[in-house]
Parts: C-alpha cells; structure tokens; sequence
C-alpha cells in the first residue's frame, strides 16, 4: 500500500521548526567538540545529554533497534555509521546525522565535516555535494515534482564530477514521523514522481560517493559504507515545500560559526 503524504499546517511546520533548531543547536556541539583524539562515543554521549537538557528526545536512539543519538559516518561510510570508541585522526571527513522529537514531531539534519589536512579530491566532492543540497532545495517548491530535486542534486554530483549518487538511501517526508513518504532520492527526471504541495515537509540528503555508487552493509548491521572503499559525503536539511522558495527548517550556519572557531576543522566553503 502506498503512504499517505501529510502536508502540514503552519503551526506544525513551527514545531517541526523547533527541532529543526534543536538539531542544528546539537550539530553547533559536535563542531566545538570535534578533533583529533576524540572519539565517536564521546561526541554521541555530549549530544544526548544536549538533547534531553532542552527537553527533546533523541530522534534515532532506539528507532528500529539504532544504539546510538548520532550517526556518525567517517570516510568511506556513507550514513548510518554507529559512534565509536575509535579516535577521529587528521584527514578524516566526519558526516554527523541528527534528529530529535519534540511535540510528537521530528527535526532532522546532517552534514559532513572535514577534520584537518583534507586532499583537494576529497574537498571537492564535499563543496559539491554541499553544493548540490542547495541545488536541490531551489528546487523543492510549489509545482515542481520530486523528480526535479533528484534531477538537481544529481546533475551537480554525477554528471559534473562523475561522482556516485547512492540510490539505495534517500531523502524522505518528515512529520509525526521520522520516515514519511515520499521518498527523495538524489536522482531522478525533470517532471516526474509526486507533484510538490504547500506545507510538505521533506528531508533532502545528497548521499555521494567519490568512487562509484555502490554501497554495502557493514557486519554491524547499520553502517552504509561505498562497495569501492572511496569515501562519501552526506549533508542534509529538512525543508517545507513553499511557492516560489521552500523554507528551510534546519540551519547549519551554527555549525559554521563553530567550525570557524575550531582550529582543527576546515571550513566547508559553498563557493569552492
Ligand atoms: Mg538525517
Ligand atoms: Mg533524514
């Protein structure tokens, strides 16, 4: 049976607003709190506790058995990574993925940080993919088709870059809950998939690998990791599909002020 898609009234899209922040007040914490010799479970444990200080729930902690409040994905793990108690080194790139409940709702966000010396390869495939979310939200308005953010997000990574868009994992409708339809996939055709109405609330999340697309599953039963080893960028916001220009309901530029004042990250710069 198909899902039902839920628009949302304004007053939910407020709420769903409220974790969206939330979220992004928790992704600000990780990028003080990210460097070198800290470790995954460190970062996660931090979080948590933000999370249940303001009130919320973490979004991911026990969502289909998950063990963790984050998923932290490092290198060639694409999402769903579970935090560790192996220390981040120089040169890894970190994708942190959070979301909170709070009012019966969800808020959802992520995004992929650079830790120290970073190859040009490796820096270019996160400008883009970064790129590329920003594509996809221009293009999440009133009258547009899902196809059409797929087709934007896609355009950007694969047929620029050669880069491997994920297919398996994919953005989605978020609300009373965390996965709603529709789904968002990273590729797609202009004018097709379902038409984009007032108020519908999605996650879009450019999922790219540097290699090719392919993913597997790790042993652990949760991390996506690039079948090639290659390492894979993931950013993510949750917006309401609006006329003219979505609204987006995360906001990262939290996390940019702390990566700016974290000397041992490096600025992901959107004009490259
Ligand atoms: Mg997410
Ligand atoms: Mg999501």
């Amino acid at each position: 049976m198909k899902k039902s898609i839920f628009l949302k009234t304004d007053e939910e899209v407020e709420l769903i607003r409220q974790n969206c922040l939330l979220v992004s007040r928790t992704l600000e914490l990780v990028a003080k709190l990210l460097k070198p010799g800290v470790t995954g479970s460190h970062i996660d444990s931090k979080a948590e506790e933000f999370i249940r200080t303001n009130n919320a729930i973490p979004g991911f902690k026990g969502y289909g058995g998950f063990p963790s409040t984050l998923c932290i994905s490092v290198n060639d793990s694409v999402v769903h990574g579970i935090p560790s108690d192996i220390e981040f080194r120089d040169g890894d790139i970190v994708s942190v993925d959070c979301g909170v409940i709070n009012h019966g709702f969800y808020g959802d966000a992520a995004y992929t940080f650079a830790i120290g010396e970073i190859s040009e390869n490796i820096m270019q495939l996160l400008v883009a993919t970064r790129q590329s979310l920003y594509k996809g939200i221009e293009s999440a308005i009133i009258g547009n088709r899902i196809g059409d953010i797929g087709y934007a997000v896609q355009k950007h990574t694969e047929k620029l870059y050669g880069y491997g868009v994920v297919r398996e994992l994919v953005g989605h409708g978020l609300g009373r809950e965390l996965h709603e339809a529709p789904e968002v996939p990273n590729y797609g055709r202009r004018g097709k998939g379902v038409l984009l109405k007032d108020g519908l609330v999605i996650a879009i999340e450019p999922m790219v690998n540097l290699g090719k697309k392919e993913v597997k599953q790790s042993k652990d039963g949760w991390t996506i990791l690039t079948k090639d080893g290659t390492p894979s960028a993931h950013y993510e916001h949750t917006v309401v599909v609006r006329k003219e220009k979505a609204d987006i309901l995360s906001d990262h530029s939290f996390l940019e002020e702390a990566i700016k004042n974290n000397p041992e990250l490096v600025e992901i710069s959107l004009k490259k």
